[in-house]
């Protein structure tokens, strides 16, 4: 069955094709580095991460390219206002390079905890500056961009399709109350290439001027095209992204280029929390660590944000959480039983005997997946083989398929099921043995450690006269 996606651009589903037969380009914008990311961040990377995963299920070689965004973006997401880097490290009395360098080691552990798997190469901004103004120049040469003082602008009427991906019309931006008119500006819809501020801490000198900084969509034209290529296949971010910013790198790249620059345009809907928008003053801006510290594992929020189609709009409250957990605890559970009836244990006499259980479940979970990653489709389909197996209805041969499926297509998808049950053991018990030891040489304090550092995973340890034994919390 063919995967079939929903383009921005065209405001349809269509057929994902790639450029190159077996291959996919896939750029996603990704954070700007003065803060923690929050949950409604993650929203965005893990669908990006999941959209990956099933093209790899599908098997295409996905090369995925995740910028980090250290300079350039402003406060108000266009041409005004503090760089959000800058503005943080003046907070802070701190370096904006200390600032951008922290943020990013938090990010990197941060999606690792979610199961998100590593892009090939993390692009950050202030280090395609080259590639940057060589872009600008490109499209001053071609008489699409203009100097104004040190300042670079991109000229909008010299791109007709320029508000095609946002919907947006010149005319329409022109007495829109966003953005201010400018007299360094031909058009107020014009925007910033380059910028000059003697006061930017993060400055490069070029031929536009002594002390320089980029544009923020410009960044992303330029790091996209160093690591993917003049046209690539998907841009994702999340629904704010579509304007300005990703309408911009569109003119930016296909001005420069004379070719297109994305086929497929995909956005994440924003995550509201508790019914409404998240933010700091209202202290919902979850992280991780508050997830963590709630009690919960991350894989457990990995979930909970996909029981929601990545276009649907979606709540999150600690109930929904709560809920989330024991409907993974309940495919962790179909996992166990799985390899328990691998081996005649709750299984069906005949060993052949729910094979078409198994089919229709991959069936279903396919099919929901190829429509635009309908994960709350997918996530039920597993429900109904769990209801096979509950029922004892797979054979050894059925319930080695259906391990096979899950392992190796549902949970290469989803990337939150406990499926590797017998490697988990095996790191419990080495940290049992660890703390055995640590115990005899009576490093209470090491021993101790190890019992939390297990406890944070979920596992609580007992001391019994039988000596020690461990279960889930
Ligand atoms: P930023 O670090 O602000 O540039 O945002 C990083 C990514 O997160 C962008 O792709 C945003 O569109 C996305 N994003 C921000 N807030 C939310 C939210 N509440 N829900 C989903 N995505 C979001
Ligand atoms: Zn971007």
């Amino acid at each position: 069955m063919s995967f079939v996606v929903h383009n921005t651009l065209t405001r349809r589903k269509e057929p994902f094709q790639p450029l190159e037969p077996g291959v996919v380009r896939m750029y996603n914008c990704g954070p700007t580095v003065y803060g923690r990311a929050h949950i409604g961040n993650f929203r965005a990377y893990i669908f990006a991460d999941t959209l990956r995963r099933w093209l790899e299920v599908k098997g295409y070689e996905v090369r995925q390219v995740m910028n980090i965004t250290d300079v350039g973006h402003l406060l108000d997401d266009a041409d005004e206002g503090e760089d959000k880097v800058e503005a943080q490290a003046k907070k802070e009395g701190r370096d904006p390079w200390e600032i951008s360098r922290h943020w990013t080691r938090l990010f990197m552990e941060d999606i690792q905890k979610l199961g998100i798997q590593p892009a090939l190469v993390y692009p950050k901004a202030s280090e395609h500056i080259p590639e940057m103004v060589e872009m600008i120049e490109g499209l001053l040469a071609k008489g699409c961009a203009y100097q104004s003082g040190e300042d670079v602008y991109f000229e909008v009427a010299r791109f007709p399709r320029y508000g095609r991906l946002s919907g947006n019309t010149v005319e329409e931006l022109d007495a829109g109350a966003r953005i201010e008119v400018r007299e360094e500006k031909r058009h107020p819809a014009d925007f910033a290439l380059w910028k000059s501020d003697a006061r930017h801490l993060m400055k490069w000198k070029t031929r536009f001027g002594e002390h320089g900084f980029p544009g923020w969509h410009i960044e992303c034209s330029a790091m996209a095209r160093k690591h993917l290529g003049d046209r690539i296949d998907i841009h994702t971010g999340g629904e704010d992204n579509v304007f300005p910013h990703h309408e911009c790198e569109i003119a930016q790249t296909e001005c420069f280029t004379g070719a297109p620059f994305s086929t497929y345009w995909m956005h994440t809907k924003f995550l509201q929390v508790d019914g409404g928008k998240m933010s700091k003053r209202l202290g919902n801006c979850h992280s991780i660590d508050d997830v963590v510290a709630k009690g919960y594992e991350a894989r457990v929020l990995r979930f909970c944000l996909l029981r929601g189609q990545y276009r649907t709009p979606l709540n999150f409250t600690w109930a929904i959480m709560d809920e989330s957990k024991s409907v993974l605890e309940n495919l962790d559970d179909l996992a166990a039983r799985l390899r328990r009836a691998m081996t005649g244990h709750g299984a069906a006499a005949s060993a052949e005997s729910g094979l078409e259980d198994v089919e229709q479940c991959q069936a279903e979970f396919e099919a929901a997946m190829d429509d635009d990653l309908n994960t709350p489709r997918a996530i039920a389909a597993l429900m109904g083989l769990r209801s096979a197996v509950l029922a004892e209805r797979l054979g050894v041969s059925a319930a080695a398929a259906a391990n096979q499926f899950l392992v190796h297509v549902a949970d290469k998808a989803l990337g939150c099921i406990r499926v590797e049950e017998e490697s988990l053991d095996a790191e419990v018990e080495r940290a049992i043995a660890a703390r055995q030891d640590a115990r005899k040489r009576q490093d209470f304090q090491e021993s101790d450690r190890i019992r939390d550092a297990l406890l944070e995973k979920g596992i609580v340890l007992e001391d019994t006269p039988k000596g020690v034994v461990w279960r889930r919390k």
